[in-house]
Protein backbone atom coordinates (compact mmCIF):
# COMPACT_ATOMS: atom_id res chain seq x y z
CA UNK A 1 0.00 0.00 0.00
CA UNK A 2 0.99 3.38 -0.84
CA UNK A 3 1.39 6.17 2.03
CA UNK A 4 0.12 8.84 -0.63
CA UNK A 5 -3.58 7.23 -1.37
CA UNK A 6 -3.95 5.65 2.82
CA UNK A 7 -2.72 9.38 4.13
CA UNK A 8 -5.37 10.67 1.27
CA UNK A 9 -8.09 8.59 2.21
CA UNK A 10 -8.32 8.85 5.73
CA UNK A 11 -5.15 6.36 7.47
CA UNK A 12 -6.30 4.24 10.31
CA UNK A 13 -3.32 2.93 11.98
CA UNK A 14 -2.25 1.15 14.95
CA UNK A 15 -1.78 4.28 16.92
CA UNK A 16 -5.18 5.35 15.27
CA UNK A 17 -7.13 5.79 18.94
CA UNK A 18 -4.08 7.45 20.48
CA UNK A 19 -3.40 9.60 17.70
CA UNK A 20 -6.14 10.10 15.08
CA UNK A 21 -6.49 9.08 11.07
CA UNK A 22 -3.10 9.51 9.67
CA UNK A 23 -4.61 12.27 7.35
CA UNK A 24 -4.79 14.92 9.92
CA UNK A 25 -1.24 14.23 11.09
CA UNK A 26 -0.11 15.45 7.49
CA UNK A 27 1.48 19.08 7.99
CA UNK A 28 2.40 19.91 4.31
CA UNK A 29 1.40 18.73 0.90
CA UNK A 30 3.65 19.19 -1.90
CA UNK A 31 1.60 18.44 -5.52
CA UNK A 32 1.07 19.76 -8.81
CA UNK A 33 -2.33 20.99 -9.58
CA UNK A 34 -4.06 21.11 -12.99
CA UNK A 35 -3.33 23.72 -14.23
CA UNK A 36 0.25 22.30 -13.71
CA UNK A 37 1.51 24.48 -10.82
CA UNK A 38 3.54 23.16 -8.02
CA UNK A 39 2.55 24.44 -5.13
CA UNK A 40 3.16 23.77 -1.37
CA UNK A 41 -0.09 23.65 0.26
CA UNK A 42 -0.57 23.77 4.42
CA UNK A 43 -1.79 26.16 7.10
CA UNK A 44 -0.08 28.72 5.64
CA UNK A 45 -0.36 28.71 2.09
CA UNK A 46 -3.13 27.02 -0.06
CA UNK A 47 -4.92 26.34 2.87
CA UNK A 48 -7.87 25.13 1.07
CA UNK A 49 -5.91 22.67 -1.13
CA UNK A 50 -4.34 21.89 2.62
CA UNK A 51 -7.87 20.92 4.04
CA UNK A 52 -8.87 18.77 1.23
CA UNK A 53 -6.25 16.42 0.73
CA UNK A 54 -6.35 15.60 4.34
CA UNK A 55 -9.13 12.67 3.83
CA UNK A 56 -10.46 14.30 0.68
CA UNK A 57 -8.42 11.96 -1.62
CA UNK A 58 -7.16 12.82 -4.50
CA UNK A 59 -8.97 14.79 -6.92
CA UNK A 60 -7.09 18.13 -6.00
CA UNK A 61 -3.95 17.55 -7.77
CA UNK A 62 -0.40 14.86 -7.93
CA UNK A 63 1.16 14.94 -4.54
CA UNK A 64 5.21 14.99 -4.93
CA UNK A 65 5.57 14.85 -1.51
CA UNK A 66 3.64 14.89 1.84
CA UNK A 67 5.09 15.64 4.99
CA UNK A 68 3.77 14.56 8.94
CA UNK A 69 3.65 15.74 12.65
CA UNK A 70 6.16 13.00 14.38
CA UNK A 71 5.12 11.21 17.46
CA UNK A 72 7.77 10.54 19.78
CA UNK A 73 7.42 6.39 20.67
CA UNK A 74 10.77 4.36 21.40
CA UNK A 75 8.63 0.81 21.87
CA UNK A 76 4.91 -0.86 22.46
CA UNK A 77 3.27 -3.44 23.67
CA UNK A 78 1.87 -5.28 21.19
CA UNK A 79 0.80 -8.83 19.70
CA UNK A 80 -1.70 -11.22 18.83
CA UNK A 81 -3.66 -13.86 20.97
CA UNK A 82 -4.12 -16.63 18.82
CA UNK A 83 -7.40 -19.39 19.70
CA UNK A 84 -8.58 -22.43 17.44
CA UNK A 85 -11.35 -21.31 15.51
CA UNK A 86 -13.76 -23.26 16.74
CA UNK A 87 -13.44 -20.85 20.02
CA UNK A 88 -14.86 -17.61 17.88
CA UNK A 89 -17.99 -17.34 19.96
CA UNK A 90 -16.23 -17.00 23.29
CA UNK A 91 -13.22 -15.11 22.29
CA UNK A 92 -14.86 -12.31 19.69
CA UNK A 93 -17.69 -11.63 22.76
CA UNK A 94 -14.78 -11.41 25.26
CA UNK A 95 -13.10 -9.20 22.91
CA UNK A 96 -15.84 -7.13 22.08
CA UNK A 97 -17.09 -6.59 25.59
CA UNK A 98 -13.60 -5.64 26.69
CA UNK A 99 -12.35 -3.14 23.83
CA UNK A 100 -14.67 0.25 24.44
CA UNK A 101 -13.38 0.20 28.32
CA UNK A 102 -9.65 0.38 27.06
CA UNK A 103 -7.71 3.58 27.36
CA UNK A 104 -6.93 5.25 23.70
CA UNK A 105 -3.48 4.42 24.35
CA UNK A 106 -4.57 0.07 23.39
CA UNK A 107 -6.01 0.07 19.23
CA UNK A 108 -6.88 -3.56 19.06
CA UNK A 109 -9.17 -5.94 16.62
CA UNK A 110 -10.84 -8.56 16.82
CA UNK A 111 -10.24 -11.30 14.03
CA UNK A 112 -11.21 -14.72 12.05
CA UNK A 113 -8.17 -15.77 10.32
CA UNK A 114 -8.09 -18.79 7.47
CA UNK A 115 -4.78 -18.66 6.77
CA UNK A 116 -4.12 -20.70 2.81
CA UNK A 117 -2.22 -23.60 2.19
CA UNK A 118 0.67 -21.70 1.01
CA UNK A 119 3.89 -23.19 0.95
CA UNK A 120 5.55 -19.82 2.05
CA UNK A 121 3.62 -19.80 5.25
CA UNK A 122 5.29 -21.41 8.68
CA UNK A 123 4.29 -24.50 9.34
CA UNK A 124 1.96 -23.04 12.27
CA UNK A 125 -0.20 -20.94 10.77
CA UNK A 126 0.05 -22.65 6.92
CA UNK A 127 -3.72 -23.85 6.27
CA UNK A 128 -4.85 -23.20 10.11
CA UNK A 129 -7.84 -21.00 11.26
CA UNK A 130 -8.08 -18.83 14.05
CA UNK A 131 -10.19 -16.70 16.41
CA UNK A 132 -7.67 -14.18 17.71
CA UNK A 133 -7.40 -10.87 19.32
CA UNK A 134 -4.22 -8.31 18.04
CA UNK A 135 -3.43 -5.54 19.61
CA UNK A 136 -0.81 -2.61 20.25
CA UNK A 137 -0.43 -0.41 23.39
CA UNK A 138 1.69 2.97 24.09
CA UNK A 139 2.86 1.84 27.43
CA UNK A 140 4.81 -0.35 29.50
CA UNK A 141 4.80 -3.78 29.25
CA UNK A 142 3.27 -4.65 32.79
CA UNK A 143 0.35 -2.22 32.50
CA UNK A 144 -0.57 -3.86 28.65
CA UNK A 145 -0.56 -7.44 30.55
CA UNK A 146 -2.72 -6.34 33.45
CA UNK A 147 -5.08 -4.94 30.35
CA UNK A 148 -5.25 -7.94 28.42
CA UNK A 149 -5.36 -10.49 31.78
CA UNK A 150 -9.28 -10.77 30.95
CA UNK A 151 -8.39 -12.07 27.54
CA UNK A 152 -5.70 -14.05 28.62
CA UNK A 153 -7.78 -15.25 30.89
CA UNK A 154 -9.35 -17.51 27.80
CA UNK A 155 -5.94 -19.39 27.64
CA UNK A 156 -4.81 -18.68 24.26
CA UNK A 157 -2.97 -21.38 22.49
CA UNK A 158 -0.82 -19.08 20.99
CA UNK A 159 0.50 -15.83 22.75
CA UNK A 160 2.89 -13.51 20.80
CA UNK A 161 2.32 -10.18 22.69
CA UNK A 162 6.17 -8.92 23.46
CA UNK A 163 8.08 -4.96 23.67
CA UNK A 164 8.43 -3.65 20.19
CA UNK A 165 10.04 -1.12 18.11
CA UNK A 166 7.54 1.04 16.36
CA UNK A 167 8.80 -0.60 13.46
CA UNK A 168 8.06 -4.21 14.40
CA UNK A 169 4.20 -2.91 13.70
CA UNK A 170 4.26 -3.53 10.28
CA UNK A 171 4.42 -7.24 10.58
CA UNK A 172 1.30 -6.97 13.24
CA UNK A 173 -1.39 -7.79 11.38
CA UNK A 174 0.29 -10.09 9.17
CA UNK A 175 -0.63 -8.67 5.82
CA UNK A 176 1.31 -10.76 2.68
CA UNK A 177 4.53 -8.77 2.53
CA UNK A 178 4.22 -9.07 -1.45
CA UNK A 179 1.44 -7.50 -3.40
CA UNK A 180 -1.35 -10.17 -3.63
CA UNK A 181 -4.57 -9.97 -5.10
CA UNK A 182 -7.08 -8.91 -2.67
CA UNK A 183 -11.19 -8.20 -2.87
CA UNK A 184 -12.71 -6.79 0.26
CA UNK A 185 -15.69 -4.94 1.81
CA UNK A 186 -16.20 -2.80 4.81
CA UNK A 187 -18.80 -1.26 7.26
CA UNK A 188 -18.58 1.11 9.56
CA UNK A 189 -20.55 -0.13 13.06
CA UNK A 190 -21.86 2.04 15.86
CA UNK A 191 -21.40 -0.70 17.91
CA UNK A 192 -20.64 -4.55 18.57
CA UNK A 193 -23.26 -6.07 21.43
CA UNK A 194 -23.54 -9.06 21.66
CA UNK A 195 -26.19 -9.53 18.38
CA UNK A 196 -24.17 -8.02 16.71
CA UNK A 197 -21.18 -10.56 17.41
CA UNK A 198 -23.64 -13.87 16.88
CA UNK A 199 -24.34 -12.14 13.22
CA UNK A 200 -21.18 -12.30 12.44
CA UNK A 201 -20.35 -16.18 13.89
CA UNK A 202 -23.66 -16.98 11.65
CA UNK A 203 -22.15 -15.51 8.62
CA UNK A 204 -18.48 -16.60 8.67
CA UNK A 205 -17.54 -18.41 11.91
CA UNK A 206 -16.78 -21.58 12.65
CA UNK A 207 -18.64 -24.29 10.19
CA UNK A 208 -18.35 -22.14 7.85
CA UNK A 209 -16.72 -22.76 4.14
CA UNK A 210 -16.13 -19.26 3.04
CA UNK A 211 -13.60 -17.57 0.33
CA UNK A 212 -12.65 -14.98 3.01
CA UNK A 213 -9.72 -14.95 4.36
CA UNK A 214 -9.92 -12.61 7.10
CA UNK A 215 -12.84 -10.98 8.82
CA UNK A 216 -12.20 -8.31 11.29
CA UNK A 217 -13.61 -5.81 13.56
CA UNK A 218 -11.30 -2.79 14.47
CA UNK A 219 -11.80 -1.32 17.78
CA UNK A 220 -12.40 2.90 16.97
CA UNK A 221 -13.14 5.43 18.92
CA UNK A 222 -10.86 7.09 21.09
CA UNK A 223 -9.18 10.20 19.21
CA UNK A 224 -11.08 8.53 16.45
CA UNK A 225 -13.70 9.25 17.47
CA UNK A 226 -13.21 13.33 18.50
CA UNK A 227 -13.13 15.62 16.34
CA UNK A 228 -9.65 16.61 15.06
CA UNK A 229 -8.01 20.17 15.78
CA UNK A 230 -7.43 21.93 12.30
CA UNK A 231 -8.63 18.55 10.93
CA UNK A 232 -8.96 18.45 6.57
CA UNK A 233 -12.94 17.28 5.71
CA UNK A 234 -12.65 14.02 7.93
CA UNK A 235 -11.82 15.27 11.81
CA UNK A 236 -13.15 11.92 13.19
CA UNK A 237 -14.32 8.52 12.21
CA UNK A 238 -18.70 8.20 13.03
CA UNK A 239 -18.25 4.49 14.20
CA UNK A 240 -17.12 2.67 17.47
CA UNK A 241 -16.25 -0.66 15.24
CA UNK A 242 -14.91 -0.85 11.77
CA UNK A 243 -15.60 -4.33 9.80
CA UNK A 244 -13.39 -5.39 6.92
CA UNK A 245 -13.41 -8.93 4.83
CA UNK A 246 -11.23 -9.59 2.52
CA UNK A 247 -10.62 -12.68 0.18
CA UNK A 248 -8.16 -13.35 -2.56
CA UNK A 249 -10.02 -13.60 -6.00
CA UNK A 250 -7.81 -16.46 -7.87
CA UNK A 251 -10.05 -16.42 -10.82
CA UNK A 252 -14.22 -15.39 -11.49
CA UNK A 253 -15.89 -18.26 -9.44
CA UNK A 254 -14.10 -17.60 -6.24
CA UNK A 255 -14.33 -13.54 -6.70
CA UNK A 256 -18.45 -14.02 -7.03
CA UNK A 257 -18.32 -16.58 -3.87
CA UNK A 258 -16.00 -13.65 -2.20
CA UNK A 259 -19.26 -10.97 -3.31
CA UNK A 260 -21.37 -13.36 -1.91
CA UNK A 261 -20.30 -13.38 1.18
CA UNK A 262 -19.38 -10.23 1.83
CA UNK A 263 -22.45 -8.92 0.52
CA UNK A 264 -24.09 -11.08 3.20
CA UNK A 265 -21.42 -10.01 5.77
CA UNK A 266 -22.45 -6.55 5.58
CA UNK A 267 -26.21 -7.10 5.40
CA UNK A 268 -26.18 -9.15 8.88
CA UNK A 269 -24.10 -6.30 10.15
CA UNK A 270 -26.40 -3.83 8.55
CA UNK A 271 -28.74 -3.24 12.22
CA UNK A 272 -25.55 -1.90 13.59
CA UNK A 273 -24.36 0.23 10.41
CA UNK A 274 -23.01 3.56 11.53
CA UNK A 275 -24.42 4.78 7.73
CA UNK A 276 -20.83 6.22 6.87
CA UNK A 277 -18.37 4.62 3.88
CA UNK A 278 -14.67 4.96 4.99
CA UNK A 279 -13.19 5.27 1.83
CA UNK A 280 -9.33 3.80 2.16
CA UNK A 281 -11.36 0.35 2.76
CA UNK A 282 -14.39 1.23 -0.19
CA UNK A 283 -13.40 -1.29 -3.16
CA UNK A 284 -16.26 -0.92 -4.82
CA UNK A 285 -17.86 1.94 -6.72
CA UNK A 286 -19.42 4.12 -3.61
CA UNK A 287 -20.69 7.55 -3.64
CA UNK A 288 -18.39 9.49 -2.55
CA UNK A 289 -20.99 11.46 -0.48
CA UNK A 290 -21.23 9.24 2.00
CA UNK A 291 -18.10 9.04 3.81
CA UNK A 292 -18.46 13.35 4.65
CA UNK A 293 -20.81 14.84 6.42
CA UNK A 294 -22.61 17.36 3.93
CA UNK A 295 -21.29 20.33 4.79
CA UNK A 296 -18.20 19.41 4.25
CA UNK A 297 -18.15 17.45 1.04
CA UNK A 298 -19.82 20.55 -0.26
CA UNK A 299 -16.61 22.61 0.90
CA UNK A 300 -14.69 19.78 -1.19
CA UNK A 301 -16.51 20.17 -4.40
CA UNK A 302 -16.36 23.88 -4.36
CA UNK A 303 -12.39 23.37 -3.62
CA UNK A 304 -12.70 20.88 -6.63
CA UNK A 305 -14.08 23.44 -9.06
CA UNK A 306 -11.60 25.79 -8.41
CA UNK A 307 -8.65 24.14 -8.79
CA UNK A 308 -9.92 21.21 -11.32
CA UNK A 309 -12.89 22.47 -12.89
CA UNK A 310 -12.19 20.52 -16.30
CA UNK A 311 -11.70 16.96 -14.03
CA UNK A 312 -7.87 16.21 -15.09
CA UNK A 313 -7.20 14.28 -12.10
CA UNK A 314 -9.21 10.61 -12.24
CA UNK A 315 -9.68 9.57 -8.43
CA UNK A 316 -10.33 6.41 -7.30
CA UNK A 317 -13.09 7.78 -5.19
CA UNK A 318 -13.77 11.30 -7.01
CA UNK A 319 -15.31 14.37 -5.75
CA UNK A 320 -17.05 15.94 -8.56
CA UNK A 321 -17.29 20.11 -9.03
CA UNK A 322 -20.01 21.11 -7.85
C1 LIG B 1 -2.65 -4.93 2.37
C2 LIG B 1 -3.42 -3.67 2.65
C3 LIG B 1 -3.56 -3.22 3.96
C4 LIG B 1 -4.26 -2.05 4.22
N1 LIG B 1 -4.38 -1.61 5.51
C5 LIG B 1 -4.98 -0.44 5.76
C6 LIG B 1 -5.06 0.07 7.09
O1 LIG B 1 -4.58 -0.56 8.04
N2 LIG B 1 -5.68 1.24 7.30
C7 LIG B 1 -6.21 1.98 6.27
O2 LIG B 1 -6.72 3.07 6.52
N3 LIG B 1 -6.15 1.53 5.00
C8 LIG B 1 -5.56 0.34 4.73
N4 LIG B 1 -5.53 -0.14 3.45
C9 LIG B 1 -6.27 0.56 2.40
C10 LIG B 1 -5.41 1.63 1.71
O3 LIG B 1 -5.29 2.74 2.57
C11 LIG B 1 -6.12 2.04 0.41
O4 LIG B 1 -6.18 0.94 -0.44
C12 LIG B 1 -5.40 3.21 -0.27
O5 LIG B 1 -6.23 3.69 -1.31
C13 LIG B 1 -4.08 2.75 -0.83
O6 LIG B 1 -3.43 3.79 -1.47
P1 LIG B 1 -2.34 3.51 -2.62
O7 LIG B 1 -1.61 4.78 -2.85
O8 LIG B 1 -1.56 2.31 -2.26
O9 LIG B 1 -3.25 3.03 -3.82
P2 LIG B 1 -3.51 3.71 -5.22
O10 LIG B 1 -4.53 2.84 -5.88
O11 LIG B 1 -2.23 4.00 -5.92
O12 LIG B 1 -4.16 5.09 -4.82
C14 LIG B 1 -5.47 5.19 -4.35
C15 LIG B 1 -5.96 6.58 -4.67
O13 LIG B 1 -5.21 7.52 -3.89
C16 LIG B 1 -4.96 8.68 -4.66
N5 LIG B 1 -3.50 8.83 -4.83
C17 LIG B 1 -2.53 7.91 -4.67
N6 LIG B 1 -1.32 8.45 -4.90
C18 LIG B 1 -1.53 9.75 -5.22
C19 LIG B 1 -0.69 10.86 -5.55
N7 LIG B 1 0.65 10.75 -5.59
N8 LIG B 1 -1.28 12.05 -5.80
C20 LIG B 1 -2.62 12.19 -5.75
N9 LIG B 1 -3.47 11.19 -5.44
C21 LIG B 1 -2.93 10.00 -5.17
C22 LIG B 1 -5.64 8.50 -6.00
O14 LIG B 1 -6.92 9.08 -5.93
C23 LIG B 1 -5.78 6.99 -6.12
O15 LIG B 1 -6.90 6.63 -6.93
C24 LIG B 1 -4.84 -1.32 3.15
C25 LIG B 1 -4.69 -1.78 1.83
C26 LIG B 1 -3.98 -2.93 1.59
C27 LIG B 1 -3.82 -3.38 0.16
Amino acid sequence: MGIVGYSLGGGIGWLARRHGLACNSVVAAEMVTADGELVRADAESHADLFWAVRGGGGSFGAITALEFALYPVESLYAGALFFPLERAGEVLHRWAEWAPGTPEELTSVGRILRFPPLPELPDHLRGRSFALVEAAFLGEESAGTELLRPLRELGPDMDTFSTIPPAGLAELHMDPPQPVPGQSDHLLLSGAPPQAIDALLEAEGPGIETPLLSVELRHLGGALGKPAEASGPLAQLDGEFLMFAVGIPMGPEVAEAIEHHAGDLRSALSPWAAGRAYLNFAERPTDTETAFPPEQFRRLQEIRAQYDPTDLFCANHPVPAC
